[in-house]
């Protein structure tokens, strides 16, 4: 069985990547337990960040690695937050702060869509020239009052039309169906299945 290391600490990403590995033979092993810590995302681009963390996961395990960069964009923000999307209202993190920072500037505005963005990259070792890169987009808008105990983040402020529900009314099981995270992990097993890591 081939081991894959995660850089992420995230215990609800774990469990959804976990069982994506299962049926390929892959054991996940989360950097913590390897005592590796998490490094700084100073980029601009959720591309470079995702990169950035999977080589040094990578370098510091001698394995190959996974990770992800997420984050909500809106639109009339020119995408924004983005990739400062977990520290929107500074830190230290707060969901609540950056709901309310994100309410406060949308609340007169009329376009209020949005979308989650997600990249997941693969490296094989830490220098690999090629690392496996997948992403995926889930649209909405934002409104102004939360709805919704599930999920986490801006998933109470984040409404998809289509099922007349927030992110935060779906069950785990249907967010993990046709969220931004659950649609690239997907793709990335489709992907494994075609190619070996
Ligand atoms: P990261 O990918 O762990 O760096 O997360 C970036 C930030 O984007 C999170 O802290 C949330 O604020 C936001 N975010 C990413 N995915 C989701 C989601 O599925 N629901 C709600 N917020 C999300």
């Amino acid at each position: 069985m081939q081991k894959l290391v995660i850089a992420s600490n995230n215990s609800g990403k774990l469990k959804e990547i976990r069982q994506l590995f299962v049926p390929l033979d892959i054991e996940v092993i989360p950097q913590s337990s390897l005592g590796i810590t998490e490094i700084e995302e100073p980029y601009g681009t959720f591309v470079e960040n995702a990169l950035a963390k999977a080589r040094h996961a990578s370098r510091a395990a001698g394995l190959p690695a996974l990770a992800d960069d997420s984050g909500i964009c809106v639109h009339i923000l020119d995408g924004a937050p983005g990739v400062f999307s977990a520290r929107y209202a500074g830190a230290p993190k707060s969901d609540e702060r950056n709901n309310q920072k994100l309410i406060g500037i949308l609340k007169n505005q009329s376009d209020r869509h949005a979308y989650y963005y997600c990249i997941i990259v693969l490296v094989r070792h830490a220098d690999d020239p090629q690392p496996i890169i997948v992403d995926s987009s889930w649209h909405g808008e934002i409104i102004l009052e939360s709805r919704g105990e599930g999920g986490f983040g801006y998933d109470p402020y984040f409404f998809l039309p289509e099922l007349s529900k927030t992110a935060a009314e779906l069950s785990m099981e249907q967010k993990n169906r046709i969220s931004h995270r659950g649609k690239a992990l997907k793709k990335l097993s489709e992907f494994l299945i075609t190619n070996k890591l």
